[in-house]
């Protein structure tokens, strides 16, 4: 069993069958969807705050720190693309725990935002 997804086994996510998870979502995608949900990726936040490998943790926007939640709900800069991702409103937790559809949106917003995650 690959690490990546040992650790998905072991997230505590409650209501969340993550053995379906594991079977219906490719592998790339599944490190990704691990990252953005456990904030360990390459935004500003977590480079800064645990790698120190940023000078800020701050979003390019100047808002807020640059973290997954801020990226996926509220970055002014990103809102034309989330937009089109998601027409209507979608809780943060849909988009990082939901149906496989909404697991794709996810992929696919931050795939158009290019941003390394
Ligand atoms: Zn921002």
């Amino acid at each position: 069993m690959l690490d990546i997804e040992k650790n998905v086994r072991n997230l505590q996510v409650t209501g969340i069958n993550c053995n379906i998870w594991l079977k219906i979502i490719p592998s790339r995608k599944k490190a990704f969807l691990f990252h953005v949900r456990t904030g360990h990726c390459r935004l500003n936040a977590h480079m800064f705050r645990k790698l120190k490998l940023t000078p800020s943790p701050t979003c390019p926007c100047g808002l807020e720190d640059q973290t997954p939640e801020h990226v996926l709900m509220t970055c002014p800069q990103l809102k034309p693309i989330r937009d089109k991702v998601w027409p209507a409103s979608v809780p943060l937790r849909t988009k990082l725990y939901g149906s496989r559809q909404d697991l794709e949106a996810t992929t696919s917003f931050v795939s158009q935002t290019k941003l390394m995650v």
